[in-house]
């Protein structure tokens, strides 16, 4: 796109003041971390639920931004830049997609449903690439923001749209069909997703049959139900496995590990070869025949183009790769749209200086080769990309215009010269069209580890963490604890995001939790909760903060200082209020005020308690004591220093329960990782972790057959029973086996069979479908760490905290 703001101006019919208005927009963003912002951006400052980009204004408008749409101009900003002011920046994203949509004239297909309509997206995207130039809304980009953000992408070489629509509750949907103004409609299917928004099922299909308002032909699954809901007027292609009414007959057969499609339509009959067995993929395939059908593809072209079809992999994962480098998995998709979100996802992960890139050829970006790879070397420039893997013939071409490259004609070239390049301590995106494989190198990349792994969302820690800010007053400052691997899942991708979210310090227990973060890149200011004498010189060393709960250590520590020649160095100090842990009592602080009082050497930043049970929803107490003998000890002891130091008293439950305790700053720890400790506000978070591994062996025990060590299981029918290569050497506890607990197998409960190995557990899959090689889960949604910490009488802390370092951590972004 290339506007004049005064056309957006215009468009949105808002007030502008600022310095230019004729400046060219080539862009628009909401992302303040994106590195494609730039003088020609306009930046949406969206207000989230628990969330405002106004924030990020200042610091945009010093990377170089230049126009905003805000509804309040930053004082300070008046006369300095470009604002176009709204009262609803959310809205105006949306009438500006839809004034933009309406400048383009092609067949667009509007895609909604529960389920599929990603896979859907993808799947038509493959199968139509060939004769059309494609713009599609990139991963998930389904909701009120991701839609016109979707839809802004649209260039002049584009011919076809492919866009999803995704909505929770009522009053959504209008808004995304204006946008998107579907020409060509689909309607995966209707389940019980999101089925908290809506009152009934017929008030969300009603809401979700709204995005074909417009529509010239409705594509979906024939069925009564939605039928009489739909206006008449609308013109319906419909198909079934079912009924011989429905305007295109399927009859499915599945043999080994594909099904055979069996096609009636007008005279026609013929038959389709698909690579899946399953009922979602072959009723997400049945959709895409229909709209082949539709747009009058011939027989063998469908034949040819289905039997190509492959998983769909949505997420941006990143994984350990070998010789200490970090894997950007995105091997599944190579667009210009979703080439911008990985690069921007790569520039965040700063574990490593050096970033590689491995890149095959770019389809479908509507524009000549010669400018899309001009545009894409500018973004790979803008990105501050190391070294770049070209693979491909197309962009092997156009290599001089990368710098520091290499190119292959394929990935198979690639794969031979691989024993002669070098890859270490780097962080490497690896970026291809599906055609090219390039799971074949990530698979050579990766960290060979055991197949147990705990995903981490990290748009799930981002939600909690902005759940929590919420609750607070707008001045009171926030610590982060990201002691114990960050509770289990992973200390650096977690303080990254953290520092991201403009969080004030973040809290570990022992200095080398700290210093691995410095080393790593970590700005943000890190409290040591423990430092042991011995470590202070590295604290010091490393610009970490001791927590001082002793005149022990206090006078060890003001030595250490002296010696290096340092003044004002800050610290923390400790009070014990009634937890009777570490800290001062109040009896020592007289003489902790004098010692202080004293030196030059070292400097109070904070002064923190802890309580000893603000998860205690029955008597509120003792907490209530704990308040106020910290009020009282810090009151005096700011008034003594007379200089302003920040008080903290609240963990994630004191936030909840006490709120008249937030004092300067809280400490927010288990909450972020999405557990609470009150069922009612349980139901606010999101699940971080998912603790998920395979099935390694499938066998059916005969009755009097028995299982594991010590028989302690024996059959009393027959029993099929699969083995999972995940023991309490991966931190799941014994007590959790012998028919306690339970994994889950395609969304169905499995018990734990005998007793949990090591390295392994056995459990009952007697009723359910399942493989060698499918998918388990060990906890995650269901069954929470909650629900098993009660079963095994713990708490869920230890669940999260004692899951082994030998379980490979990934983390994903939806
Ligand atoms: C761990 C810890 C916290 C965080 O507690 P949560 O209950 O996980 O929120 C806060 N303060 C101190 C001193 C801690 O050790």
């Amino acid at each position: 796109m290339a506007l004049p703001l005064q056309q957006i101006v215009n468009a949105l019919g808002c007030d502008f003041s600022g310095i230019d208005v004729s400046i060219l927009i080539d862009s628009v963003s909401i992302d303040s971390r994106s590195h494609q912002n730039n003088s020609s951006t306009l930046f949406f400052a969206i207000k989230g639920l628990h969330h405002d980009a106004h924030q990020y204004i200042n610091q945009l408008f010093e990377e170089g931004v230049q126009s905003f749409v805000v509804n309040q101009i930053p004082e300070n900003l008046k006369g300095k830049a470009n604002f176009l002011v709204v009262n609803d920046t959310l809205k105006a994203l949306q009438d500006f997609a839809t004034y933009y949509r309406a400048l383009f004239h092609f067949p667009v297909i509007g895609i909604t449903g529960s389920n599929g309509k990603t896979i859907v997206k993808e799947w038509l995207n493959f199968l139509l690439s060939p004769d059309y130039n494609i713009i599609r809304s990139p991963k998930s980009y389904n909701s009120q923001v991701g839609v016109p953000l979707s839809i802004i992408g649209i260039n002049e070489k584009h011919n076809l749209g492919i866009f999803e629509a995704g909505i929770s509750t009522v009053n959504e949907m209008q808004n995304l069909q204006r946008i998107i103004k579907p020409t060509i409609g689909i309607l995966t299917n209707i389940g019980s997703a999101h089925d908290e928004g809506f009152s009934d099922i017929s008030q969300k299909i009603k809401e979700k049959l709204k995005l074909f308002a417009d529509a010239e032909v409705l594509i979906l699954n024939k069925n009564k139900t939605i039928e009489a809901f739909l206006n008449k007027a609308i013109k319906t292609f419909t198909w079934s496995t079912l009924d011989r009414t429905a305007d295109v007959f399927f009859q499915k057969k599945v043999v080994g590990n594909h099904s055979d499609l069996n096609i009636t339509f007008n005279q026609l009959s013929f038959k389709v070869r698909i690579p899946f067995t399953d009922e979602a993929s072959l009723e997400n395939v049945m959709h895409c025949i229909l709209t082949m059908l539709y747009l009058k593809y011939d027989q063998d072209t469908i034949q040819e183009r289905v039997a190509e079809l492959y998983p769909v992999e949505m997420r941006l994962k990143v994984k350990n790769g070998m010789y200490n480098c970090t894997l950007i998995d995105d091997s599944y998709s190579s667009d210009f749209q979703s080439l911008k979100i990985a690069l921007d996802f790569l520039q965040h992960q700063r574990q490593h200086k050096k970033r590689t890139l491995i890149i095959s050829d770019i389809f479908q970006s509507g524009l000549s080769d010669e400018e899309l790879y001009s545009r894409i070397s500018q973004l790979i420039i803008s990105h501050k990309i190391t070294r770049v893997f070209c693979v491909g013939v197309t962009i092997s071409n156009f290599k001089n215009k990368f710098i520091n490259t290499t190119a292959y004609k394929s990935t198979n070239d690639f794969i031979n010269a691989f024993d002669s390049i070098d890859f270490s301590d780097e962080t490497i995106l690896i970026k291809g069209a599906r055609t090219f494989e390039f799971e074949r190198i990530v698979s050579l990349l990766e960290e060979k580890t055991h197949e147990t792994v705990l995903e981490i969302n990290l748009n799930a820690l981002s939600y909690n963490y902005n759940y929590y800010k919420s609750k607070l007053k707008p001045s009171t400052k926030m610590m982060a604890m990201v002691k114990a691997f960050g509770y289990g899942s992973g200390s650096f991708e977690i303080a990254k995001l953290l520092a991201h979210h403009k969080v004030d310090y973040l809290g570990v227990a022992f200095a080398d939790e700290g210093i691995e973060l410095k080393k790593a890149g970590i700005e943000v200011p890190i409290m040591i909760m423990n430092p042991e004498m011995t470590t202070f010189r590295s604290i010091i060393q490393y610009g970490l903060e001791p927590e001082i709960y002793s005149f022990r250590g206090l006078k060890a520590f003001l030595k250490i200082v002296e010696e290096k020649g340092l003044e004002n160095y800050p610290i923390h100090i400790k009070i014990n209020t009634g937890m009777n842990r570490l800290g001062f009592d109040e009896e020592n602080i007289p003489e902790l005020i004098s010692v202080l009082k004293k030196t030059k050497l070292v400097k109070v930043k904070t002064i923190l308690s802890h309580f000893a049970e603000s998860d205690n929803e029955e008597d509120s107490k003792f907490s209530k004591s704990q308040i106020a003998v910290f009020d009282r000890i810090s009151t005096q002891i700011c008034n003594e220093l007379n200089y302003k130091l920040i008080r903290h008293l609240c963990n994630s439950s004191g936030i909840s329960n006490y709120p008249e305790a937030e004092f300067d700053m809280v400490r927010l720890g288990i909450g972020l990782y999405g557990v609470s400790n009150h069922e009612n506000e349980q139901k606010f978070l999101e699940t971080v972790g998912t603790l998920k591994s395979v099935i390694s062996q499938i066998r059916t025990l005969k009755i009097g057959d028995t299982v594991g060590y010590n028989r302690r299981f024996k059959a009393e029918k027959s029993t099929k029973m699969a083995v999972v290569p995940v023991g309490y050497a991966d931190g799941i506890s014994r007590k959790w086996g012998r028919g306690v607990g339970y994994l889950l197998v395609n969304g169905q409960k499995a018990p734990i069979l005998g007793s949990i190995c090591m390295d392994m557990l056995m459990i009952d899959v007697t009723d359910i479908n399942c493989a060698e090689g499918n998918e388990v889960i060990i906890f995650g949604k269901e069954p929470t760490v909650i629900d098993i910490a009660k079963a095994i009488d713990t708490i869920p802390y230890e669940i999260l905290t004692s899951i082994s370092r030998r379980v490979k951590r990934e983390f994903y972004r939806e």
